[in-house]
């Protein structure tokens, strides 16, 4: 006779891990050993509820609030502050979509939302008021999405975001990448996510077998922020995707607070190419309300990229770009004419 055990559906870790994230500001703080009164905290983050993976909170320091792996998460009454010229949707994205989930702003390429879901909360997120319930595409086994590839064949590349993308299954990974593999004009995967950064376990055989498996070339996106946020579990990730073929880059924000010295982006390029992995771009904060507190002035970001320009190679200095409504691509800083 067959066990009934054989019929339990077998579960990944990484999504045991996933489960398991801190969501109360109370336990994230006790974990490192700050007193959950100190001053300045939102202790109920209703409308983008705190959620941060365990691993990742192993990477803080201990007792220290201004951590700047910690302020990356932790909700704090800055937030309610209304900052002029933050708005709900400040790239207007509710009008770039072709059909629901799809945003097409660039040539050749186009942004596929698979789900809202992340494996962390970050507070500066630009999507935090996005609306992914209406918008999403699975619920017609992805048939509008993959019509509208099919109508225009100069989309050569789809970038899957989200929310996270790799917070999807493999196999509904695997359902989308099927339908993907019919249009011949598609040369690129592309995938935006944090997830090998705040959960590494992601990385996983399932998953690497998942990109063997594709014809398209698989460029990867991670996020990371700062060098704290790259330990041995991270590269080890990061090194199991370049032996897969993987292209590897990084996308990060400036953020006021937790990465914006010459110092700390110096040593962030040279973590991240430790782990095999090359800086794209350092984003300009985009302007959604509740994150006000964390912006870095154009004067003073491009002031810090001089100098990270004088401290590396070329290929270790990512392009520091602010996202402008209706541009044929992310607007360069400094601009052409300054
Ligand atoms: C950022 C973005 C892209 C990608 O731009 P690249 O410069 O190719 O990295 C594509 N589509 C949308 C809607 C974007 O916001
Ligand atoms: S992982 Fe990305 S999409 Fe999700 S909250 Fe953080 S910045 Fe936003």
């Amino acid at each position: 006779m067959i066990p009934r055990l054989l019929n339990v559906e077998y579960k990944p870790a990484w999504q045991s891990i996933l489960a398991q994230a801190v969501k109360s500001t109370d336990e994230l703080l006790r974990l490192l050993e700050i007193d959950p009164a100190s001053p300045g905290i939102l202790p109920l983050a209703r409308d983008f509820p705190l959620r941060v993976p365990r691993g990742y909170i192993s990477r803080m320091a201990k007792g220290d609030i201004n951590d700047p792996l910690l302020r990356q998460v932790l909700p704090l009454q800055d937030e309610m502050q209304e900052g002029n010229g933050y708005l709900p949707d400040p790239l207007d994205e509710q009008h770039s979509m072709q059909v629901p989930g799809l945003l097409q702003k660039y040539k050749g390429r186009a942004l596929l939302t698979t789900t809202g879901a992340c494996a962390v909360h970050c507070r500066y997120c630009f999507r935090r008021n996005f609306p992914y319930n209406e918008a999403n595409p699975a619920t017609d086994n992805w048939e509008q999405t993959i019509n509208w590839i099919k109508q225009n064949p100069d989309i050569k590349e789809i970038i899957l975001s989200g929310g996270d993308p790799l917070s999807l299954t493999d196999s509904r990974l695997q359902t989308l990448s099927d339908r993907l593999g019919e249009l011949p004009h598609l040369h690129t995967l592309r995938i935006h996510t944090r997830l090998p950064i705040v959960l590494p376990e992601r990385i996983d055989d399932g998953f690497l077998s998942w990109v063997g498996s594709q014809k398209q070339h698989i460029v990867m996106v991670v996020h990371c922020n700062h060098p704290h946020e790259i330990d041995a579990s991270v590269s080890k990730a990061m090194i199991r995707l370049k032996h897969a073929g993987v292209t590897l880059l990084n996308q990060s924000v400036l953020l006021r607070g937790i990465n914006d010295t010459a110092a700390t982006l110096i040593r962030l390029s040279e973590t991240l190419f430790s782990a095999g992995v090359l800086p794209y771009y350092l984003h300009q904060l985009d302007r959604v309300r509740g994150a006000a507190h964390f912006e870095v002035s154009d004067t003073t970001a491009i002031g810090l990229m001089e100098e990270v320009r004088a401290a590396l190679p070329g290929y270790l200095v990512p392009r520091l770009v602010r996202e402008l409504p209706g541009e044929p691509g992310k607007t360069e800083l400094p601009g052409r004419n300054s």
